[in-house]
């Protein structure tokens, strides 16, 4: 058998004051036709990183909604965790290729994982790369499929693409987090685009008493007195740490009493992180006020809460990004970022609201520099922010939009009713960030004539500059 996740228990009703009574009976509707169907969901980690942090907050959801939910992870070693992350990087664009001894380990581990995977599902759901390859060594069975990618995929090297491309075909649906995201040949008919989310009522986000989350951080040798920025994220070079600590050296500059806090997670598939989290300590060590942490030190879910909470600036300098959860959990909190214009986060931060999009270290300090002296404006900021999250980066739009996409897969008979508020609106979809929309007060952009609708006209704006590179997904092309 493959390894099973312990997930604790969740009672949808408790999201009625997060996202509203509506959403979570719409959510009821949406599941009760799929009441009793088995669907799996398989990754390569249960903690660090985007995808655990989902997984941990849905499965449970599901099982109160009468789903039969499972979680599960395929198991390998260093070699193969290795393999996988040169995979990941490969996909997201870097230049380094797979060595035939590299492609070889990767497959066999994966028929391993096949192999036990002995218990029958309605619906299979493969989260990245790591397990892409079971559906082919497994078989399709009686299952639907689906393969959801949670990184950019929009321009891979060639040859890890080419490698892995073949493991795709069987997949009913693949999910892409952009439209952009999705390769120019993906080899499944049908490509959805569903953005991720976070969960308010988690310990990472639900509302934490000022008192008792400055008393979390002192604990761990912060000054909560003094100014503080910090980066929550895997140590991997896509977050460019040492970015964020070229910025900060300029910020200190300015302020002197300014501490930096790093706190990274460490993931069972990312064997990277250790290497990154060395060259931080020695681009760190001579600087008392750069605080480094790792979940392996005490700096749990809670603990993120807090940093998010009681920071003057959180700063997600990222070069290339799947999501970015972390920018939506500090927005929760009202509290501005500074975050690099990579992957999904400008969905995040966009229209006024969240805090600044930046290209470069010195952007970056600037605008950190920016907030720290005008937090009256990093207060508005982060008020609008969390009204956009709450409108369409909450736990309950994310499984709404997969309990439909589930729905179809398995022939369930769903209502078609729709609800413009809450992110939760028709089947029509923004072809930008994947937002379910209204078209009947969405503004509007005609090309090759057909007329496309969005969630905002920076979402248009941004259409109107590449059309093409958002009409990837199969699904929107007419
Ligand atoms: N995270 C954490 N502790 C850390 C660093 C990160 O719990 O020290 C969490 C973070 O709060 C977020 C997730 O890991 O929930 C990272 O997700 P994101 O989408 O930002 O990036 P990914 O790691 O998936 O690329």
């Amino acid at each position: 058998m493959l390894e099973t996740v312990d997930v604790g228990t969740q009672d949808l009703d408790f999201y009625e004051r997060s996202a509203g009574a509506e959403a979570v009976a719409q959510l009821r509707e949406l599941a009760a036709p799929l009441e009793g169907a088995r669907i799996l969901h398989v990754n390569a980690t249960p903690y660090g990183g985007g995808v655990a942090e989902i997984l941990r907050s849905e499965i449970p959801l599901l099982r109160d909604l009468g789903i039969l939910a499972d979680w599960k992870l395929i198991t390998g070693d260093q070699t193969f965790f290795s393999v996988t992350k040169a995979i990941h990087n490969g996909l997201q664009g870097a230049a380094r290729e797979l060595t035939p001894p590299e492609q070889e380990t990767y497959l066999t581990h994966s028929a391993r994982n096949a192999q036990v995977l002995e218990e029958e599902y309605d619906l299979v759901v493969v989260h990245d790369p790591q397990p892409l390859a079971l559906l082919w060594l497994h078989g399709k069975g009686a299952s639907r499929w689906v393969w959801r990618c949670h990184i950019d995929t929009s321009e891979p090297n060639p040859q890890v693409w080419d490698f892995l491309r073949p493991y795709l075909e069987g997949y009913d649906t693949t999910v892409f987090t952009l439209g952009s995201f999705a390769p120019p040949d993906v080899p499944v008919e049908r490509v959805e685009i569903i953005p991720p989310a976070i969960d308010p009522e988690s310990p990472k986000n639900f509302e934490l008493d000022a008192r008792l989350a400055s008393r979390l951080l002192r604990w761990i040798g912060v000054e909560v007195e003094r100014p503080l920025v910090t980066q929550v994220s895997r140590f991997d070079p896509w977050k460019d740490p040492l970015g964020v600590i070229a910025a900060y050296r300029l910020v200190k500059s300015e302020v002197p009493g300014l501490q930096l806090a790093l706190a990274g997670s460490m993931a069972l598939d990312d064997p990277e992180g250790w290497e990154i989290y060395r060259q931080i300590q020695e681009s760190a060590k001579n600087d008392p006020q750069i605080h480094l942490f790792t979940n392996l030190t005490g700096v749990g879910n809670v603990e993120v809460n807090a940093f998010q909470r009681l920071s003057d600036v959180v700063i997600q300098k990222s070069i290339r990004e799947g999501f970015g959860l972390v920018v939506s959990e500090t927005l929760w909190k009202e509290t501005p970022v500074v975050a690099g214009r990579a992957g999904g986060i400008p969905l995040q931060v966009q229209g006024g609201a969240g805090g600044f999009l930046v290209d470069s270290v010195e952007e970056c300090a600037e605008k950190t520099l920016r907030l720290l002296r005008n937090p009256e404006e990093g207060e508005t900021l982060g008020a609008r922010g969390r009204e956009l999250v709450r409108s369409r980066f909450l736990l309950t739009r994310l499984i709404a939009d997969e309990l439909r996409l589930y729905g179809a897969l398995l022939g369930a008979q769903q209502p078609r009713t729709t609800v413009a508020k809450v992110g939760l609106a028709g089947e029509e979809r923004d072809p930008v960030c994947g937002m379910r929309i209204d078209p009947r007060q969405a503004p509007e952009y005609e090309y090759r004539g057909h007329p496309y609708h969005f969630c905002s006209e920076s979402c248009r704006e941004q259409f109107r500059a590449t059309p093409e590179y958002f009409l990837r997904a199969t699904s929107y092309r007419s």
